[in-house]
């Protein structure tokens, strides 16, 4: 094991290539459908896709939009003339027996992202550039045949590049994160990481701190979780080290990782590296884009996660409940508007209301949506929310009660009076001091009572608790609990 000691020796170096597929309808060159969840294999592939001789691929001018969306949230200079190369190897998911991509003019050219820290920090990340390209199709093995499912053959993605600006497993976790954020807020893609929307390669060497030179670099493929990520770069760092304090050398060469033994392992060495014979793709014209062009297409670019984060700026939130907003956002995008609705509270200048708002969101509504027995109804959420703030406001709501009518409200198809269904179902608290008054004085009668009242009166404030709770089971949970406490004051002390 190594000791704090040691690894504080050294410093970690990564840099990132991610993998992004295009939210588009059809594949980057041909009319096939580019949705493969849960399709039966080879059921959407076109010839295209298939490599049939003869076949001629026609450029997708949607997956080219949504790269000119993904410059802009990379803050990356776009090409103004980029081209597709011919990347030759053989394998069995490849049957054109080479992948389209773009190894010389690449569409995005280099750029910066700002990306936050758990800590309250943030880093810089440059981009090296972004290409686009097409995915291979999919081998599943079996024994000693092996199955190729092509219906990913052609899937459109562009290949975003870091510099090795990264420097521990924290700072590479939260550059996937960010990265996420920005292509789903971009639209750039639907992210959904579960059937492979985003993969992470990370590039990991360590050195001496303080030494100019890197050390030599493994690449750990195909990560397809910020987890992950995370995990791998730290294990990388370890282990070579480990390799260094023994004397031994850093082999270059590409990895993978066992998410169940949590450990990265060799798949094969750059010393067998391949020459691809990359060549200009003769079929597919130059993409020419004038800046006219680039700008009405990156206009479509709703806010991005550093603005919003600028939005939420005045309600102080900590790191992980402006991630929950951005997510929750995302997950609902089209259905609710949390992070409009909390922007415009702000920018009404009532910054209480905005603050009650957001935590409501993060206390009471996202734990629910996160809750996998509850469903959500479809009356209008802003307005449960309205109603429900003032009747908080009146006091004539306590929160426990706010909490299970707002539960039950939003599960509801069609909205009833609110007020009028709260008071139906004995939500509504009594602040009315006279109905009050009878109950706390039939409490601090009653015998059962007398040893607390004799307590308080001794000065033990924690009784008070006691004879409220008194009180609020004699009016059925109705009494408000702050006027009954200063009832009792009143009457005892
Ligand atoms: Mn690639």
């Amino acid at each position: 094991m190594l000791s704090d000691e040691i690894l504080a020796k050294y410093e970690m170096t990564v840099g990132i290539e991610c993998h992004v597929q295009l939210a588009t309808t059809t594949k980057l060159f041909s009319g096939a459908d580019n949705d493969a969840r849960d399709k039966s294999p080879n059921s959407v592939v076109s010839p295209i896709d298939f490599g049939l001789p003869g076949m001629l691929p026609v450029l997708n001018r949607g997956a080219v939009d949504l790269a000119i969306k993904a410059g802009k949230a990379l803050n990356s200079q776009m090409a103004h003339v980029s081209r597709f190369d011919r990347k030759h190897y053989f394998y069995p998911d490849l049957p054109k027996g080479y992948q389209t991509t773009q190894m010389y003019q690449p569409i995005i050219g280099p750029g910066i992202i700002k990306v936050p820290l758990e800590d309250g920090g943030a880093i810089k990340v440059r981009i090296h550039h972004a290409h686009m390209e097409e995915d291979a199709g999919k081998l599943t093995h079996n024994g000693s045949y092996s199955l190729v499912d092509l219906n990913r053959a052609g899937t459109p993605l562009i290949e975003i590049v870091s510099e090795p600006d990264i420097h521990s497993a924290a700072e590479a976790k939260a550059y996937a994160t960010e990265l996420y954020h920005l292509m789903t807020y971009a639209g750039v893609t639907n992210g959904d990481l579960y059937h492979g929307n985003m993969r992470f390669d990370v590039n990991v060497s360590v050195a001496l701190r303080g030494s100019n030179e890197l050390g030599t670099r493994t690449e750990t493929k195909n990560l397809n979780s910020f987890k992950s990520v995370e995990k791998a770069a730290e294990y990388e760092f370890r282990r070579q080290i480990e390799l260094i304090e023994r004397g031994e050398k850093v082999t270059q060469e590409t990895r993978g990782w066992d998410d169940a033994k949590q450990k990265t392992s060799s798949q094969r060495s750059k010393e067998d590296a391949q020459d691809y014979r990359y060549m200009p793709d003769a079929d597919i014209p130059p993409i020419v884009l004038t800046d006219e062009e680039i700008a009405a297409i990156q206009a479509e670019v709703s806010i991005l996660p550093n603005e919003w984060r600028e939005v939420l700026q005045p309600l102080k939130l900590n790191y992980l409940q402006t991630e929950m907003l951005l997510d929750i956002e995302n997950e609902y995008r089209g259905k609710i508007k949390f992070l409009d609705s909390i922007k415009d509270y702000i920018n009404s200048g009532n910054l209480e209301r905005a603050k009650f708002f957001t935590n409501w969101q993060i206390n009471v509504f996202i734990p629910l949506l996160r809750d996998e027995s509850f469903k959500l109804g479809q009356v209008d959420y802003l307005q449960v929310e309205r109603v429900i703030h003032e009747l908080l406001s009146a006091n004539k709501l306590s929160s426990t009660n706010a909490k299970i009518l707002f539960k039950e409200l939003i599960g509801l198809n069609e909205l009833p009076d609110i007020e009028q269904y709260a008071t139906d179902k004995g939500y509504i608290q009594v602040s009315d001091e006279g109905a009050i008054i009878a109950i706390v004085e039939a409490v601090l009668n009653d015998p059962a009572s007398a040893k607390a009242v004799d307590d308080l009166k001794n000065g033990n404030e924690k009784v008070i608790g006691f004879l409220v709770g008194q009180v609020m089971k004699k009016s059925q949970g109705k009494a408000n609990p702050g006027l009954a406490q200063k009832l009792i004051r009143e009457r005892v002390l």
